[in-house]
């Protein structure tokens, strides 16, 4: 990886612009059908929004496009799973979707049966179920639904491992800045190029400098590292408050969602800020995230914190992936605006993008992700 070999030199079933978990899936099912593939990044593998983020693998069910997505793509995780090395840190802690009030649980028990209907595991845990599930969360609380097979994977460690097995049938070249794509052309700045016949523009918030008139927002989120805490939390744990927090368009907001690492720390998150371009950590929403967290689980007030980082989420209106054909010119495939669910559905984007480029059926509809819906 990260050879300095002219790009142009060599011809390419496809050319990914981007080597963060989505460019990565991308390239690695694309590989994995035999084709030839150039990946370009600017900068180094997983090194955007996917190393600022926290790994969650979850089932998400706000329509059922997302919840079809999500699945989908859990399920590719698991096929990967015997072939992922220690450095992924791939588990399954499940997640706990907690509801403090009679209202919230209302909502688990309606998630429970949306996510039923389509085979996921979970169980609705009641107050002392949940206490027992997790001890150290504050008593009492209404209860919660535990989602059986989400996981936690190390982001950049995972895009690393996807773009493994390209080196066989294609080549990734890192420290290299795509400036434009002209029909199935990339252009470099110094007047280079490399063609293909398709094009997947994968450059995550950046995709609208390469092809003009994709409408996607940046919103900023934080996370926050502990000191080493072994057996101090067990699941993923996440308010559903979390889903408003995500649903918010406009004010910043702030929801307790905490996850054990494989090596014992904690990571807490989480925040959405719109209309913040700036990455400099904002210390009063770090203070607030804390808040948060402590209001759920006294203790985490007491842990050392490590350091805190921010990333941007590249959001669409709809809250769904732009996956499929650019309306402006067909030969680029667009694969971007993941928002906060890029780890978990790069898998099943990058086998949407495959079958889009070998004309396969897929094996969910890709009708709802095609990039043409925002045009209508
Ligand atoms: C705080 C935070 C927490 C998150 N937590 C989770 C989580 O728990 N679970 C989950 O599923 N998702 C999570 N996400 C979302 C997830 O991080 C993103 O959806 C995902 O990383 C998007 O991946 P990507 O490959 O599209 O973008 P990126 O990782 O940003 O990759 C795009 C790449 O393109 C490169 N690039 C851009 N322009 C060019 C160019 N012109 N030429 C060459 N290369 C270029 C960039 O350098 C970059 O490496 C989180 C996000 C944030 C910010």
């Amino acid at each position: 990886m990260g050879d300095l070999v002219n790009p142009s030199e060599s011809t390419y079933d496809v050319v990914v612009v981007g080597a963060g978990i989505v460019g990565a899936a991308c390239a690695h099912f694309l590989m994995k059908e035999g084709l030839r593939v150039a990946v370009l990044e600017r900068g180094i593998v997983g090194g955007g929004a996917t190393a600022a983020a926290m790994g969650h693998l979850v089932a998400m069910d706000d329509s059922p496009a997302q919840l079809a997505l999500t699945k989908f793509s859990l399920e590719l995780w698991n096929e990967l799973e015997d072939q992922l090395p220690a450095s992924v840190e791939y588990r399954q802690p499940g997640t706990l979707w907690i509801a403090s009030d009679d209202e919230e649980m209302a909502e688990v028990r309606r998630k429970y049966e949306v996510y039923r209907s389509v085979g996921l595991a979970c169980e609705v845990l009641d107050s002392a179920a949940l206490a027992e599930a997790e001890p150290k969360l504050r008593r009492p609380l209404a209860g919660a639904l535990r989602v059986l097979g989400d996981g936690v994977i190390h982001p950049q460690a995972a895009a690393q491992f996807l773009l493994r097995g390209v080196a066989e049938r294609g080549t990734v070249f890192t420290d290299c800045t795509a400036v434009s794509i002209d029909g199935s052309t990339v252009l470099f700045g110094d007047r280079t190029r490399v063609s293909a016949g398709h094009i997947v523009n994968a450059a995550g918030c950046a995709a609208p400098e390469l092809t003009p008139g994709i409408a996607m927002r940046k919103r900023k989120g934080h996370l926050i590292l502990t000191d080493c805490y072994p057996g101090f939390l067990r699941h993923q744990v996440v308010e559903l408050g979390y889903l408003k927090s995500a649903h918010s368009v406009t004010a910043d907001s702030v929801a307790f969602n905490v996850q054990p690492r494989a090596t014992g720390q904690i990571l807490i998150g989480s925040s959405r800020q719109y209309e913040n371009e700036d990455a400099a950590v904002d210390h009063g929403i770090v203070r607030r995230m804390m808040e948060r967290a402590s209001e759920y689980m006294p203790e985490v007030a007491t842990l050392s914190v490590l350091r805190a980082w921010t990333g941007f989420r590249a959001a669409t209106a709809d809250r769904l992936p732009l996956i499929g054909p650019s309306p402006a010119n067909p030969k680029v495939l667009l694969a971007t605006g993941h928002e906060g669910l890029g780890i978990t559905t790069s898998t099943g984007t990058g086998r949407l993008i495959s079958d889009t480029i070998l004309q396969k059926k897929s094996p969910i509809p890709r009708e709802p992700y095609l990039p043409s819906r925002m045009t209508r």
